[in-house]
Order: C-alpha cells, then structure tokens, then sequence
C-alpha cells in the first residue's frame, strides 16, 4: 500500500502525540483552527517532512476573533514561512448560520490572501457549498479540497470539473449522505482524509481510520485497494504540485 493520505487533520490538537504519525506511514495536509494554532502547526511543518501545514481559522471561530488582525497574521505567516495552504477556512450555514456575515468577511480575505499568493485551500462548507465554490471560482484559487463533501449531487460534479477535489472522511462507514457522494465522485478526484482528532457518531476519527477508510472506498468503488491507495496518494501529489509543492509521493 502507498503511503497514506490525510488530506485534512488537526494534528495541533494532539499535543505531544503527534509525532506518532510523523514516522512516514501518513502524508499529511495538516490544518489550523485559528492564529495560535497557525502558529503550531507551521511549526509541526517544519519539524516533520511529512507535514505540509495549512494556516487559517476555521469558521466556527470567525465571530471570536478580530478579522482585519487575524488575516494580517496569517498573510505573515504565509509570507515569512512559505506556506502554500490555508485552512480550515470557510463558510457554514449548518451549525453556525448566526455569524455567518463575520465569515463572510473573514472567508473574503482568505480568499484575497490565496489569490494574491496563488495558494490551495482546505475548504469547511457545510451548508454553503455552493456559496463557497462559488466564491473560489471569482478568486481563481488554484487549488482546493471540499473537506468532508456532503453538499448537492449537482455541485459535485462542477466542482470536479474545475479540477478541485473531494475530501473522503471515514464517516463513510456509517453516513450514507457520504457514501452516495462517493459513489458520484471520479477516484481521481477524491482525496482521503481524517478531520482528527474529532469523534463522529461512535468513530473516533484520526489517520489510523485511513486503512479502514481505503478499504471501504475500495469495495464501493470495485477497485482493488491498493489502487485505491495508489490513486489517492497520486491526487494528493497533483494536489501539492498544483501549488507549486514538491508531491513528496514516490510512486511505486
Ligand atoms: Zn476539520
């Protein structure tokens, strides 16, 4: 099996435990919640190879922090460290419809910042799916995954026609919403992913759920699971060289 891929995981909230999945059998998009964490988890990227780091604040958090500071620190992080991801940025009209104007805001200027330094983005939209696909297209972000996908049928495949990609959670092993967003997706477009150290309806979802998770995109997808790994470690290559990274995947 390739090396597994976490397309989005919140390695900062581990603590010291993190350093369990730095022992090369995880490639990791590693992902932020605010500006504290943005400070972490570049520094996570700079200790372990197999950390590519995403700064930003996740959307749940616009409401507590002060945006025009908040973007000033993350615009600095991105330019002294070179870093090539923002996340988890987005919108979410699901859980938190009551700050969605700050979101806005915020989301906007993530949104500049990625456009003025031709960064990907690990993208939370739940509930504004296609407000947040939509927006990427008017900034032409080169780069982006829909983290946990659960939106409509009929953005999906827009979104995989403007070659973004499909973040696979291993909620697919109990949320059918998440399986049939699967069963529509190209294996070329889907990317594999953790969302650790959250818990979802029983899983306790890290990067050692990935295998698990490969093995049930492979039975959904008639595909033999070492293809399936294979594929998506693949993606994840075309998905760092598509911002100028290094894929850090050695084909086998
Ligand atoms: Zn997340």
């Amino acid at each position: 099996m390739s090396i597994l891929v976490d397309s989005h995981v919140h390695l900062h909230e581990y603590g010291d435990g993190w350093r369990s999945y730095c022992d090369g059998r995880y490639l990791m998009l590693a992902v932020s919640d605010d500006a504290d964490s943005s400070v972490v988890t570049v520094r996570l990227g700079r200790e372990c190879a197999h950390v590519v780091p995403a700064v930003g604040v996740h959307p749940w958090n616009a409401a507590r922090v002060d945006v025009s500071e908040t973007l000033r620190t993350v615009e600095r992080l991105v330019v002294e460290h070179g870093i090539r991801f923002l996340g988890e940025v987005g919108l979410d009209r699901a859980f938190h419809p009551e700050t969605f104007d700050v979101q806005l805001r915020l989301f906007e200027g993530f949104l500049r910042i990625a456009s003025d330094y031709g960064l990907g983005l690990s993208v939370h939209a739940a509930g504004a799916w296609r407000e947040a696909f939509e927006m990427l297209r008017r900034y032409r972000i080169p780069a982006a995954v829909f983290h946990w996908y659960t939106g409509p049928p009929d953005l999906l495949e827009e979104i995989v026609a403007e070659g973004y990609f499909i973040g696979i959670n291993p909620a697919l092993l109990v949320q059918k919403k998440h399986e049939a967003v699967l069963e529509r997706s190209p294996l070329d477009s889907v990317l594999t992913e953790s969302d650790g150290p959250y818990s979802y309806r029983g899983l306790t979802l890290g990067p050692e759920m990935l295998r698990r998770l490969l093995e049930r995109i492979s039975e959904i997808k008639s595909v033999d699971v070492d293809e399936v790994s294979k594929r998506v470690a693949e993606n994840f290559g075309r998905l760092l060289s598509s911002v100028g990274l290094r894929s850090g995947v050695s084909p086998r």
